[in-house]
């Protein structure tokens, strides 16, 4: 079943990637990041796309966008000597963004797939996400094959691998797509969909925040999150994975999604 085969895969790419982090310890914990190795959109800084509608990756408080996306990314800007610029755009505008050169990253809970893996490259996953079924409280679904199963309309943020998996399992006709998950959310508080299927952690929060509804305890997929780089920029995804390396040895990185994510960390 594919489901079962995407979990598979996302614990085998999370294995294979972090067996890719160590043998790059070993070649380059000689010499620090050159900063002289890599260019920028704009000399001394780095261009970051979010949607920041995904808490606690990237999220408002106020004006300021904020999250463990926005703290990762700055302390990897730091280490590399650059200003952070935060563009807040549609999610499925990141890819094409960074691959055309607007964004020198993007930066948005991103999960690593083979499909935008052929349009720019990864950075070192630092997160894992797990597409989650939120339903009504009271719902008849009670698992993910009764979802998949039934005729029921599901509620996807539009180019996530929510959407890109669920319509290849259900086909376009059962899906609903909108441009920010807590949309998917409100239009399942008012019936007008069955279940939305979102990443697990904004799954949490957008639960919390709206009465009567749950996530199934059943996960759709297991996937890694990674920095989208330009394929061209070679330097870029290097330097960016010696500054995660250093971040994720010196524990500044746990330490940034224990304060965001306390009960996993
Ligand atoms: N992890 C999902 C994806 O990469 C959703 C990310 C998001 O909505 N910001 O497609």
């Amino acid at each position: 079943m594919k489901t079962l085969k995407r979990i598979v895969a996302g614990i085998l790419s999370t294995a294979l990637l972090l067996g890719m982090t160590s043998c790059a310890t070993t070649k380059q914990t000689e010499a620090p990041a050159d900063a002289a190795a890599f260019t920028t959109i704009e000399s001394g800084k780095l261009i970051m796309a979010t949607n920041a509608f995904f808490p606690p990756y990237e999220f408002y408080e106020g004006e300021k966008i904020v999250g463990i996306d926005v703290e990762i990314a700055s302390a990897v800007a730091e280490k590399l000597g650059l200003e952070l610029v935060i563009e807040d755009v549609e999610f499925d505008s990141i890819i094409a963004g960074v691959q055309s050169g607007k964004y020198d990253i993007g930066c948005a809970g991103m999960t690593v797939t083979e499909d935008r893996l052929k349009s720019v490259n990864f950075s070192t996953p630092y997160a894992t996400g797990i597409q989650s079924i939120i339903v009504a409280e009271d719902s008849e679904i009670k698992d993910i094959d009764a979802l998949l199963g039934g005729d029921y309309k599901v509620g996807v943020q539009s180019g996530t691998t929510g959407d890109i998996y669920m319509t290849d399992d259900i086909g376009e006709d059962r899906i609903e797509r909108f441009s920010k998950g807590n949309d998917a959310v409100l239009a399942l508080t008012s019936g007008k969909i069955a279940a939305v299927v979102i990443d697990n952690e904004p799954a949490k929060a957008f639960v919390a925040a709206n009465a009567g509804l749950k996530i199934l305890d059943t996960p759709y997929t297991v996937e890694d999150y990674a920095m989208a780089i330009n394929k061209d920029n070679v330097a870029l995804k290097d330097a960016i994975n010696q500054a995660l390396k250093e971040l994720t040895d010196d524990g500044t990185i746990a330490a940034i999604v224990n304060k965001y994510i306390p009960a996993e960390g």
